[in-house]
C-alpha cells in the first residue's frame, strides 16, 4: 500500500467517523463495501458477544480450489457484525458437525475479541478428538472468522491487528498444478503452465499427487513432464516440484539431483512422507542447491516444530485453512523466524483462504517469495461468485485487500441461502 492511498484512506475514515451515519468502506480497488458505522462498532467492542456460528456450504463444499464448492464459517454478535472464515478439509458434513456441534458451545457468549483465548478453549477442550486433520480444519475456519470480525469491529485490516507491515501490499504469486499423478496429459500440463506464464507468473509448481501409497512409482513420468514445462516456458521461469510425499530418501536425492541440474528445478516440495521427519532431513542434507519446502500436513505449532528441528527443510508451507488459522500459523512463523526459516503458505483455497494468507504475509518478518495459486478464474464458475469484490490478481501478483478484516466482503444473503 502506497503512502497517498493510506492518507486517502484515513482521511475518509476521519470524514466517515465525524459524520457517525451508516457508510462504506473500501479501497478503489473494490468499490464501495457497505460496512457498519465506526462509532457503533467502537462503543459495541467492550461488551460485544457472539450469538452463534454457522457453517455454510454453497456450490456443494468440497473445499474445491477453484470453480466447485467452499466450506464458510460465519460467526455472528449481538451488534449484527459478523466474520467470515473458511476451512479446508473437504468434507463440509464434519465441519458442519465439529463447528456447530462442538465449537459452538465454547464461543457463543464469549466476547470475539478475545481470540486466543477462544482458541484455546477451542483446541485444548477436543484435543482427544485432533489434533490434526477434522479437529485443526474446524479450527481453522472459526480462528479466521474471529480475526475478520475483530478487524470489522475496530475498522482496520488484520495484518494492522498482527503489528503492520513489512511487505509493501503485494505478494508474487506461484502458478500450482496438480498432474494427479500424470493422469493429466503432458500436453495440458505444458498448456495450463504456458498459460500462467502468459498472464504474468514468474513460477510454475508441478504436482505429481503421488502419495505414500505409489512410492517410488514405476511407471515415473516427472522428468518428461519437466522436461516438457521447461522447454515452453523458457530459462527465467522459477520451476517447483511437489513430489506429494511419494519418494522414499534415496529415490528423492536421486530425482531432485535430476531436477535441478537438468532443468534447474529450484524447489522440491514434500519430497518424502510426512510423517517422518527424519527422512525429510536425509534430503535436506543430500540438496545443497535446491530449496526443501515441507509442512503442508502440518497442523500446529508442535509438529512444525518438530518438522524444522529434525526435517531441516528451507521453507515451510502450512495452510491458513487447514493449520488451526492466523492465530497458529503466525505461532509457526515464530517457531520458523528462530531457525532462520521462511514461511510460504499452502493455498488452494480461493477467496477468504487466499485473503487471510495474504493477511497474514504482510505481518510476517520471514515470508518466502510466492504465495500459491490453483486457479486465477474469479469468474462466474468461481467461487467469487459468492462474494461482492474479488483479490486483485494482475500479472501474477496479489495485491493485500486493503477493507476492515479480511478486507473481502461475502454476499451473506446468497452463502446463507446455499
Ligand atoms: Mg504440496
Amino acid at each position: 500500500m502506497n503512502e497517498s492511498s493510506q492518507n486517502s484512506r484515513r482521511d475518509f475514515l476521519k470524514k466517515s467517523a465525524l459524520l457517525g451515519v451508516a457508510t462504506s468502506v473500501g479501497s478503489p480497488l473494490f468499490g464501495q463495501i457497505p460496512r457498519a458505522t465506526p462509532a457503533a462498532t467502537m462503543a459495541g467492542k467492550a461488551d460485544l458477544k457472539i450469538t452463534d456460528v454457522k457453517v455454510y456450504t454453497p456450490g456443494g463444499g468440497a473445499g474445491a480450489g477453484g470453480g466447485g464448492g467452499g466450506i464458510f464459517v460465519e460467526v455472528m454478535t449481538d451488534a449484527g457484525i459478523s466474520g467470515w472464515g473458511q476451512c479446508s478439509g473437504g468434507d463440509g458434513v464434519l465441519m458442519r458437525q465439529f463447528i456447530e456441534g462442538r465449537f459452538k458451545r465454547n464461543i457463543v457468549g464469549e466476547n470475539p475479541l478475545a481470540i486466543r483465548k477462544l482458541w484455546d478453549l477451542m483446541y485444548y477442550e477436543h484435543h482427544d478428538l485432533g489434533p490434526s486433520g477434522t479437529l485443526s480444519c474446524a479450527l481453522s475456519g472459526v480462528d479466521i472468522a474471529l480475526w475478520d470480525l475483530t478487524g470489522r469491529v475496530l475498522n482496520v485490516p488484520i495484518y494492522r491487528l498482527l503489528g503492520g507491515n513489512f511487505r509493501d501490499g503485494s505478494v508474487k504469486a506461484y502458478g500450482s498444478i496438480g498432474t494427479n499423478r500424470w493422469g493429466m496429459t503432458v500436453e495440458e500440463c505444458v498448456r495450463r503452465s504456458v498459460e500462467f506464464v502468459e498472464a504474468g507468473f514468474g513460477c510454475v509448481k508441478l504436482r505429481w499427487q503421488i502419495r505414500e501409497h505409489y512410492l517410488n512409482p514405476i511407471d515415473d513420468r516427472g522428468l518428461e513432464y519437466v522436461a516438457a514445462v521447461r522447454k515452453a516456458v523458457g530459462d527465467k521461469v522459477v520451476l517447483m516440484v511437489d513430489g506429494n510425499n511419494g519418494y522414499s530418501p534415496q529415490r528423492a536425492i536421486s530425482m531432485g539431483l535430476k531436477y535441478y541440474e537438468k532443468y534447474n528445478v529450484t524447489y522440491f516440495e514434500d519430497p518424502t512422507s510426512d510423517q517422518n521427519v527424519e527422512a525429510l532431513g536425509m534430503v535436506s542434507a543430500a540438496l545443497d542447491h535446491v530449496y526443501i519446502v515441507a509442512g503442508e500436513m502440518c497442523y500446529t505449532k508442535w509438529q512444525i516444530n518438530d518438522l524444522i528441528r529434525f526435517g531441516k527443510p528451507d521453507i515451510i508451507n502450512p495452510d491458513v485453512c487447514k493449520s488451526c488459522g492466523i492465530t497458529e500459523m503466525d505461532r509457526m512463523a515464530t517457531i520458523a523466524q528462530l531457525y532462520q526459516i521462511q514461511m510460504q503458505p499452502h493455498s488452494t483455497m480461493q477467496t477468504i483462504g487466499t485473503a487471510a494468507a495474504l493477511q497474514l504475509l504482510a505481518a510476517l518478518p520471514n515470508p518466502a517469495e510466492f504465495l500459491e495459486c490453483t486457479s486465477m478464474d474469479m469468474g462466474p464458475n468461481s467461487l467469487y461468485r459468492f462474494f461482492h469484490n474479488k483479490i486483485r490478481l494482475e500479472k501474477g501478483v496479489f495485491y493485500l485487500p486493503e477493507g476492515p478484516g479480511l478486507g473481502l466482503e461475502p454476499n451473506a444473503d446468497l452463502i446463507r441461502r446455499s
